[in-house]
């Protein structure tokens, strides 16, 4: 076995372990530290998938990082330009040769005698497992697995003559040119693959159980643009960042304060944009603005593929899979060359990782997580969980500055460990994601730490008071055992 010693170890090279990286190049510029990448390049999710139209669903002016301008105007980016963003950055900053690619952490042990974890990682290439040590660990693994998406049981599957593709799973050179196509779902997902398909499919058939709240949003931003002529890169950056930070936190504080008013104000929105020519019913959603995410239609794209006729909406549940479509409990029978389970994912934090201390398990469905970013009594680890809210990054940038604040607060004190102790009567029944009433949050309550009922074991969505409690709140505040 080859053992490598680092004195930080990021696991995974998407937004958060290259924000994590370049935090750390300025921030803590002595430390070693190596990312260790199960894939064969960068970018997570910006990686993996491939759907068409696959965009983001945050303005970029939020979702790229605070230290390197997002530039242009486009507000909504394409995978491939995220992508690119994301590899641009490592460049510029230089973590990108830290990265150690095809690498998948299977294990971390914590040793209390060496103070130090003891990472098991399996070589894509060899398939040779191979040791690496590391005096402070963090985890930028996202929030979902990366080899299976969610796809429900579907009665007569099998009977399907047609093809059945997964959104997470996309075949490289799929023809769908002339084809009829059924996406099932209204999430994220399915309202940027029904208007794309639309482009060159037969026809295409949403198919949900239950409406989504849309709200259309122009894909260029005409006022940055304006703002990108006569200001410098990063001063136009801070002012339109600011502004939709602003504008996005609104949106959901009066959600969760009016949510009758906002909910009024959305359907009215969707109502305009229909103008008539497709029932509400299909756009009326049966829980309030922001239980689930909003989802955005760019330029109104998916209203336009609906009143032209090139896709159509069902609001329906599925009785069964037939050989030439899908039937619905109503009896209606929706043809289908390509059925495509447009279903979520399945949600997983640690990449698959079942952390040990000394050992022993840690049960992560029995802890609570510290300031949102260190899981209690587990010593010497951050993990970078973004916002559901608003855009992942948001809470990127503030969570690294904390654990670089943390790791160079220790060095100053010349301590070694430093564990988050102290939330004994501080765990609720719910999860840390319990304010997302979505499926793929309810399948997954075993799996998720627990939501605190107080101090910093609760996970709050709100930028603003975790920019005070992660970049200014002294760090030692009695919660950190320090040795
Ligand atoms: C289709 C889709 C669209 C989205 N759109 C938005 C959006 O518009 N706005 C928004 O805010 N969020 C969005 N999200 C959430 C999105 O995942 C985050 O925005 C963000 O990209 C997550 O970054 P990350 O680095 O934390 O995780 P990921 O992007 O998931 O990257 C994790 C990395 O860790 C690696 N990894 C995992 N386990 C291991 C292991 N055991 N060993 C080694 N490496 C490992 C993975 O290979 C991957 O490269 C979207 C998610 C999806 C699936």
């Amino acid at each position: 076995m080859d053992e490598q010693h680092y004195d930080v170890l990021i696991i995974g090279a998407g937004v958060s372990g290259i924000g994590m990286a370049c935090h750390l190049k300025k921030s803590c510029p002595h430390k070693r530290f190596a990312i260790l990448e199960r894939r064969q390049s960068l970018g997570g999710t910006w990686d993996l998938f491939r759907y068409p139209g696959i965009r983001s669903d945050s303005d970029m002016f939020t979702f790229g990082y605070k230290f390197r301008p997002w530039s242009g105007g486009k507000v909504l980016a394409d995978g491939a330009s995220i992508k690119q963003y994301l590899a641009k950055t490592a460049r510029e900053k230089g973590v990108d040769k830290h990265i150690h690619y095809g690498l998948a952490v299977k294990e971390a042990n914590w040793s209390s005698e060496d103070k130090c974890w003891k990472l098991i990682a399996e070589n894509a290439e060899t398939g040779e497992l191979e040791t690496w040590t590391t005096n402070f660990l963090v985890g930028c693994t996202g929030y979902y697995d990366y080899d299976q998406g969610y796809m429900p049981d579907f009665p007569g599957e099998a009977d399907f003559k047609g093809q059945i593709v997964h959104p997470q799973h996309w075949p490289e050179h799929l023809d769908y040119t002339g084809k009829k196509v059924v996406v099932i779902g209204s999430g994220a997902t399915a309202i940027t693959l029904v208007p794309t398909m639309a482009e060159d499919a037969g026809h295409v058939t949403m198919l949900q159980r239950s409406p989504s709240y849309l709200m259309p949003l122009p894909s260029t931003d005409e006022i940055t643009l304006a703002l990108q002529k006569v200001l410098p890169a990063k001063l136009s950056y801070k002012l339109t960042r600011s502004r939709n930070l602003f504008i996005s936190r609104q949106l959901y504080k009066r959600s969760r304060k009016s949510p009758r008013a906002m909910r009024r104000l959305l359907l009215w929105i969707v109502k305009r944009e229909l103008k008539g020519k497709v029932d509400m019913r299909h756009f009326t959603p049966n829980y309030n603005p922001w239980d689930q995410r909003l989802c955005v239609v760019k330029d109104g794209d998916l209203f336009k593929a609906l009143k032209a006729g090139r896709a159509s909406i069902k609001t329906d549940h599925i009785d069964r899979f037939t050989e030439t479509g899908i039937r619905l409990r109503s009896g209606e029978e929706l043809a289908a060359d390509i059925i495509i389970p447009a279903t979520g994912l399945n949600l997983q934090i640690l990449g698959g990782i079942k952390p040990t201390l000394d050992g022993q398990d840690v049960v992560i469905k029995e802890k609570v997580l510290y300031k949102s970013v260190m899981v209690e009594g587990v010593p010497n680890a951050g993990v970078i969980i973004g916002y559901t809210n608003a855009s992942w990054t948001l809470k990127v940038d503030i969570a690294c500055k904390y654990l670089c604040r943390l790791i160079n607060y220790m060095d100053n004190q010349q301590y070694k460990v430093a564990t988050p102790e102290g939330a004994e009567g501080c765990r609720s029944e719910g999860t840390m994601m319990d304010s997302l009433g979505a499926g793929y949050v309810k399948r997954a309550a075993d799996e998720l730490p627990r939501q605190g009922t107080r101090g910093p074991w609760r996970t709050v969505q709100d930028y603003q008071r975790d920019s005070k409690v992660l970049c200014s709140d002294a760090i030692d505040d009695g919660y950190l055992a320090f040795q």
